[in-house]
């Protein structure tokens, strides 16, 4: 724990992050929290000069206020709302040191990377990247499809197919959010570590998504 902040600060946290994710539906649930963490957690390890305690709790908070997000049926932002909600949350279990709380609630402000709100310290552009990774690899594909099927998008079409297609239509797919999205979010990851760690998944989805083609035209 950084200094003057509380021994028992990262359970009481830990438990009212997972209260408020309780109803969290699946592509952003607590159990992608505990993910995006363990990414944050490895990366972590790989980069030289970051504050580990931040990137933690960084991570555990950072999709803390995805329901607000949810029942404003996205005209909230949960970073926005969700760095007000951590510092919050913060001060409310006893953190005590006014500087990592805020530190912590810019982690999570920017780990959308939106328009200017741009990552800008390494404990900010860690965890963006963690939460990038579970767009990738096996948890990348399980998610897209898990999204695809609440939106009533299609099972598979063609790249063509896909490409010409909406976001929220009926002919939209996880194959779009791929070819769209996904195929190229390696080139866009901020650390070392996580660029490392994306070329495994990126190649698992590669072949995952030429295997579905290949399914789908007879060929194997
Ligand atoms: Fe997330």
């Amino acid at each position: 724990m950084p200094a003057g902040v509380p021994s028992g600060l990262w359970d009481r946290v830990y438990e009212r992050v997972k209260t408020e994710l309780g109803s969290a539906p699946g592509c952003h649930d607590f159990a992608h929290t505990l993910r995006v963490l363990k990414n944050a957690e490895r990366i972590a390890s790989g980069e030289t000069g970051c504050d580990r305690d931040a990137v933690r709790f960084g991570a555990l908070l950072h999709d803390v206020a995805r329901p607000e997000e949810l029942a404003s049926g996205g005209k909230l932002c949960h970073a926005m709302l969700g760095a007000e909600k951590s510092l919050r949350i913060l001060r409310e279990e006893g953190c005590g040191n006014e500087e990592f709380a805020a530190h912590v609630s810019e982690i999570v402000r920017t780990h959308r990377y939106r328009g200017s709100l741009k990552p800008a310290t390494p404990e900010a552009r860690i965890v963006y990247d963690a939460d990038k990774l579970d767009s990738l690899g096996a948890f990348g594909v399980a998610r897209a499809f898990h999204f695809a099927g609440r939106i009533g998008a299609c099972l598979h079409n063609t790249e063509a197919e896909a490409l010409a297609s909406e976001s929220y239509s009926s002919q939209d797919s996880a194959y779009r959010e791929y070819l769209v999205k996904l195929r190229g979010l390696p080139d866009h990851l901020l650390t070392d570590t996580a660029r490392k760690l994306a070329a495994g998944r990126a190649e698992f989805m590669r072949m995952f998504f030429d295997r579905l083609n290949a399914e789908q035209e007879g060929l194997v």
